[in-house]
């Protein structure tokens, strides 16, 4: 006969079958020890991580970031990830968190958010928080809950409102709503825009408009966008049949744009215009028109390449690399130039400069 809390278990797998032998204090006393296990696991993978972020070692397997290696090779969520790199990185500053992380004093949110607040807080006043000022305010969220630890962030990083994280979501609808605060002050920007431009446009419209005009200039800043020269009176009398400079929305030149534009003729005055315009002014700089043809041969995304073949998937923060750097006389042409994420830059300045000079620019390896 079978009690209330046995069953018919012959249709399920042996682990289960085992789980469901145990007696209640053997069943605390597993989840017990697995849990406790767990947090083991969890800093061994937090000091991994912090020797494989020293060793750039994402980098060279080709993603930009640690936080793209844990997500594309460790499968962790954004989440997971997020709060795992926050954790090695408070382990890195203050030795005392690891013990609390292992003993479950402090879980790996409360550190995050911790971080963030800082973060936040620092961003705000422009002052740095000490390296003591943070042991003392991680120590103090020891055993506190998520909402308790908010509070004593809150205490101690009397953060005004602009701080206040954008929450983003996405709706069913395919859109992402985002929630922002405005203080009054700041909110009396956006009222004194409306009011000169003399336009009814709500808040949406003109926080658009803004990143459109910004968006415009770093694609000119990075040469995806050709910068127009002063119209001579040749070009004030052609035909303004050509594409009118790109507006600030989804107007990048595809690699059939620009074939097409570099098979337009120009006249010679056009041309000198143009050079005049694009002269370099030291060995460093690059001719805008060179920049476009390079960003057009990569894709507009990095161009590191791992020896597994992991191609890099970064498109933001690209710079325009020197294979052949020009200290050591390499020239600004398109041949000896390429596309590279900002870590992927710093990694090939490293190989070929060597880490001890390269130290200065990456904190994690000192
Ligand atoms: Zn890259």
């Amino acid at each position: 006969m079978m009690t209330n809390f046995e069953t018919n278990t012959s249709h399920l797998n042996n682990p289960l079958r085992e789980i469901q032998s145990l007696t209640n204090q053997q069943l605390i006393r597993k989840i017990d020890g697995l849990a406790k296990e767990g947090r083991r696991i969890t800093i061994e993978i937090l000091r991994l991580l912090r020797e494989i972020e020293r060793r750039q070692l994402f980098a060279e397997l080709g993603f930009p970031s640690l936080f793209a290696y844990c997500t594309k090779v460790l499968l962790y969520s954004e989440a997971a990830a997020c709060r795992r790199i926050e954790a090695m990185r408070a382990m890195r500053e203050t030795s005392e968190i690891e013990s609390k992380l292992e003993s479950g004093e402090l879980s790996l949110s409360v550190v995050t958010q911790a971080r963030t607040m800082i973060r936040q807080h620092e961003n705000f006043s422009k002052t740095k928080v000490t390296a003591e000022k943070r042991k003392d305010v991680m120590l103090a969220l020891c055993g506190q809950s998520k909402r308790e630890a908010e509070k004593v962030l809150a205490t101690e990083f009397a953060t005004p409102l602009p701080a206040v994280p954008v929450v983003q979501r996405e709706t069913a609808r395919g859109t992402t709503r985002v929630t922002i605060e405005f203080t009054e002050d700041e909110m009396k920007v956006f009222e004194e825009i409306r009011r000169l431009s003399g336009r009814p446009q709500n808040l949406k419209e003109t926080v658009l408009r803004l990143a459109a005009k910004e968006l415009t200039q770093l694609r000119k800043s990075r040469g995806e966008i050709r910068v127009r020269a002063k119209r001579s009176s040749v070009e004030s009398h052609q035909s303004k049949s050509q594409a009118p400079e790109n507006s600030p929305i989804d107007n990048s030149p595809s690699t059939a744009e620009v074939k097409k534009e570099a098979a337009l003729p120009k006249t010679s005055i056009e041309d000198n215009a143009l050079a005049k315009l694009n002269q370099p002014t030291d060995s460093r700089a690059i001719l805008i028109a060179t920049k476009r043809r390079v960003w057009v041969k990569a894709g507009g995304r990095c161009e590191f390449q791992s020896v597994s073949g992991q191609r890099c998937e970064a498109c933001h923060e690209l710079e325009y690399d020197h294979i052949v750097p020009v200290c050591r006389g390499g020239a600004s042409i398109e041949e000896n130039l390429r596309l590279l994420c900002r870590q992927h830059n710093i990694h090939a300045a490293t190989q070929i400069l060597g880490g001890k000079l390269m130290k200065a620019y990456i904190p994690a390896i000192r």
